[in-house]
Order: structure tokens, then sequence, then C-alpha cells
């Protein structure tokens, strides 16, 4: 049985009091692979070595550490389908989906930030002439970087390529969920010649090794993304030593339908929207909201359509979707259907597990989900399920959408589908979210910002504002 191990130093080595966890797959519930269930010895040794190359990484050119990571990118590119399928054999995730969108998006990562860090350029003030004003941006040290299992390589990626461009070392410590890829990307590190130390990776339990790394006061910037009740212990423990946190964290996002969409256009793009990697995308709209005099007809032709995909081998090209990630997770989504249920929910479809082969009669497969008929009051409405189940209910003007959607603790996204901009203007200013996709969804420019609003996280990325996160801002004030 394949055993990972930590990478820490540029090296692989066994965890300290050789503990390991069980990696199970979600096609089968067979044990597939063990990854090190790391102590705080394992977390202490890894950031040594971050801190033991934080000279050499930080004070090499920006073009030399852009150079770099273009080479990491090209690697994780000409590795794309061995990352690709060990990204789905650990999520469950169709591997079309690994191969067109998680690996080439890590690949992305590393160019885009590769290239940033050489178009960066500071401001300057002069006080008439009495004195001038500069900044520097410089490196904050060793980051704290912590990933969730849903896109596993993708958002390790965000987070590694801006902290190193900006010439920080990092310790990641991914999901023990989906600890494959990162391992992976080890090796490519290296090969790439990026120094020994500069990126470190433990694998294990949330807590005790991620704990460790956000109490450690040799960490002085953690980037969080995950749940929102994790996020809440993290800024807890990391509070005594005050240090640089970004948390983006869960969502509860609407779908807004407006009388005059166009159905045969946007149903398609709305199941994706619904049921894309099992549902299992913090962005992914579970909250549909139709403009009474379509409901009907959206409802029977999203029904159709999304009885229409198939659900399945991930490894089959036919697969839209695969199976939920865990027993945990299969065991979370179910409970909260009986919920649903409980609260006058109607199931339109879904809910019970497909006919498959004998292989897979273990797994975790669910067919995508629709619930009528849910009260106002149901706290499905509020509580993210993070897997294949929607909810559909009818509104009558815009102004009550905005409230429904509104009406949740989290403030990730939402899309709105109409062709009337004017009114899309409007609902998108009055929604209380970080990110609103208008006819469109999933659709990221890497230079905008991006994170939640309310329980949904805390600072932006991506673009400037990764670059900001990742660095010190110095104003240096001199008297002329
Ligand atoms: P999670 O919070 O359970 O775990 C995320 C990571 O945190 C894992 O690596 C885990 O081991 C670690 N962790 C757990 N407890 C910890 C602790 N006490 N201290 C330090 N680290 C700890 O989340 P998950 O189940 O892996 O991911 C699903 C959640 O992530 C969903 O809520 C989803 O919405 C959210 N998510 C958000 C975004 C975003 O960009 N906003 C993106 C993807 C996923």
């Amino acid at each position: 049985m394949e055993q990972l191990k930590n990478f820490i130093g540029g090296e692989f080595v066994a965890p300290n009091e050789g503990k390991y966890l069980d990696k199970i797959s979600p096609m089968t519930a067979q044990k597939i692979y063990e990854l090190p269930d790391s102590s705080e010895v394992d977390v202490v040794l890894a950031i040594k070595a971050a801190q033991g190359a934080f000279s050499e990484w930080s004070e090499k050119k920006a073009v030399e550490r852009s150079q770099i990571l273009n080479r990491v990118a090209d690697l994780i590119d000409q590795h794309r389908e061995a990352l690709a399928r060990a990204e789905s054999e650990d999520v469950g995730k169709p591997l079309d989906l690994s191969r067109t969108l998680d690996i080439p998006r890590a690949a992305l990562n590393f160019r885009f930030f590769a290239s940033a860090i050489l178009h960066k350029h500071e401001m300057a003030s002069d006080m008439d002439g009495e004195a001038i004003n500069y900044v520097l941006r410089q490196p904050v040290g060793v980051a704290g970087l912590i990933s969730p299992w849903n896109l596993p390589l993708y958002l390790l990626t965000w987070k590694i390529a801006p902290a190193l461009a900006c010439g920080n070392t990092v310790v990641c410590k991914p999901s023990e969920w989906t600890s494959k890829t990162a391992f992976m990307l080890g090796s490519l590190l290296n090969e790439a010649g990026v120094p020994k130390g500069v990126v470190n990776m433990v694998f294990g339990k949330g807590d005790p090794a991620g704990a460790y790394l956000v109490k450690h006061p040799g960490v002085p910037l953690i980037s969080f993304t995950g749940g929102t009740a994790t996020g809440e212990k993290i800024q807890t423990l990391a509070a005594p030593y005050v240090k640089k946190l970004s948390l983006e964290l869960g969502g509860k996002n609407a779908t807004i339908v407006m009388k005059d969409a166009d159905l045969a256009k946007v149903i398609p793009q709305i199941a994706r929207a619904s049921f894309l990697n099992q549902g299992e995308i913090c962005l992914c709209g579970s909250k549909i909201l139709v403009q009474e005099d379509i409901y009907k007809e959206f409802t029977e032709q999203f029904v159709k359509h999304v009885e229409s995909l198939v659900v399945g081998d991930p490894m089959d090209s036919k697969t839209f979707m695969g199976p939920i990630v865990s027993k945990t997770q299969y065991d979370k989504v179910l409970s909260l259907l009986e919920v649903a249920k409980k609260d006058g929910g109607k199931v339109l479809t879904g809910g019970v597990r497909p006919e498959l082969p004998a292989a897979f009669k273990d797994g975790y497969f669910l067919r995508p989900t629709v619930i009528g008929d849910l009260t106002n009051c149901s706290e499905i409405h509020q509580t993210e399920i993070f897997g294949p189940v929607v909810t559909l209910n009818s509104f009558k003007y815009a102004h009550e959408a905005v409230k429904w959607a509104n009406n949740s603790p989290y403030g990730l996204s939402a899309s709105v589908w109409t062709k009337n901009l004017n009114q899309a203007h409007k609902i998108a200013a009055d929604l209380r979210v970080g990110t609103v996709w208008v006819n469109t969804w999933l659709k990221r420019d890497l230079r905008m910002p991006f994170g939640g609003a309310k329980a949904s996280g805390l600072g932006r990325e991506g673009g400037e504002h990764s670059l900001d996160f990742f660095t010190e801002t110095k104003t240096v004030c001199i008297q002329l």
C-alpha cells in the first residue's frame, strides 16, 4: 500500500511519530493509500526548513523567482494527465474536469503570479519639496497555507504561487481527505529548481497539524480556505499573535432567474452551477430563485435536464458527476436532505443512489437532487450543504429575490440570469456577496478581487490583492 511522506526541506520524510491516516476511495469505499498523521514535531521541522530557506529565496531577484515559477507551471502542464487522474481518484470528480479545470488552473496560478511580480510597482509622494515618501513591499516571512479537499491542487497553488512570487517561504497543510496531488507537486518543485525548504508540505489532520501551524509564532501569515466553523477557530488560535489572516470560507449562494431569461440557453448553465464537481464548489448556486411567471416552466425543464445528467465512474468521459468525497460528507448531505423533507420540501428529482456496476456499490454516489416547496423559514435556506442538492423557490419582484438571497449568514457569491442589464446592475449592487455573475457562472479573471462578505470570509485574494496580502508594506519618509 502506498504511503505518502511529508515534504520538508526538499526531502520526503516519514512523520516523526510514524503514524498514518487511511485514504478511502470515494468510488469504492476501499483504502487506497496512507498519509502521514503529522504531529507538532513535523510541523516545527517544516517551519524551521522554511525559516532556513527564507534569506536565499527572499533575496532572489523578482525575475529569477518568476523564471522558477514558470518552470513549475511547465512541469504541471507536462504531468497534467497523472495529476488529473490522482485528483479524480482522490476527490471523485470527473477526470475531464480535472484535466480541463483543476490542473490547467494550477499551472495558470504559477504563470499568473510569475508575471504579476514583474509588473508590480509602488507609489511615491512629494510633500511640496519638504520631503518625499516611497513605499517598499517586502515579503512577510514563513506563510502558513491551509487548503480544503474540493479543488485540492487548484486552491493550494492559488496560495503557494503568490506567496513565493512575493519572496515568502511556505508550509502547507493540504486537506487530509485529498493529499495526493500536493505530495506529487513536491517532486515537480525540486525538478523546477525551487530551492530546498522554500515549499514544505505537512500532511495530516486539521487538529493537530493545521492548528500547530496557525499557533506557531514563527508563522506571521495564514492563508486559509475551508469551512466557516474552522475559519472561526483559526481566527481564535491566531489572535494572540496578531497574524495576517486571509479566510476564504463557505457559501450559500443564490441563483436568481428573471422571467425574461432564455430558458433553453440558461438551464444547462444553471444545472452546471448547481452540480459541477458534485455541487462541492464553494461557489455552486444551491438556492435557486425563479420569478413566478416562469416558475412552472423552469421547474419542468430544469428537472428534465437534471435527470439527463450522468452520475457514475469519474474516469468515464460521459460522466458529469462522480461520488461525494467521503463518508462523512455523504452522511452530512443525506442528513440535511432529511431536514429539508421534514420542513416540507418535496424531492422533485434525485435523493437516491444511482444504479451502478457492482464495483461502485459501496461508493458515496447520489443522484443530483432538486427540492421544491421548501418553506422560507427552513434552515436549509441558511445552511451550506456542499453536495449535489439544490432548492427551487419562486418570487414575484426582484427586491424579494434579493431579500431571499441576502437572508443567510453567508455572502460569497450569486448569479443573476436576465436579458435586462439595467435590472441586473441593480440586483448586483444590492446583493451582499463578494462576487456576482450575470448570465454566467464561475468565470474567473485572476486580476479581480475574490473573497466573501459576512461569514464567507475575511479579506480578498486575486491580482494586486494577493500581492498586498503576501507582502508587508513599508513607507519610507525622507526629509529633503
Ligand atoms: P475544513 O474547514 O473542514 O478544512 C479545511 C482545511 O482546514 C483542511 O486542510 C483541514 O485539515 C484544516 N483544518 C481543520 N481544522 C483545523 C484547525 N482547527 N486548525 C487548522 N486547520 C484546520 O473544510 P473542508 O471540508 O476541507 O472544505 C469545505 C469547505 O471549504 C466548505 O465550507 C467550502 O465552502 C469551503 N471552501 C471555500 C472556498 C472559498 O474560496 N471561499 C473554496 C473552497 C472551499
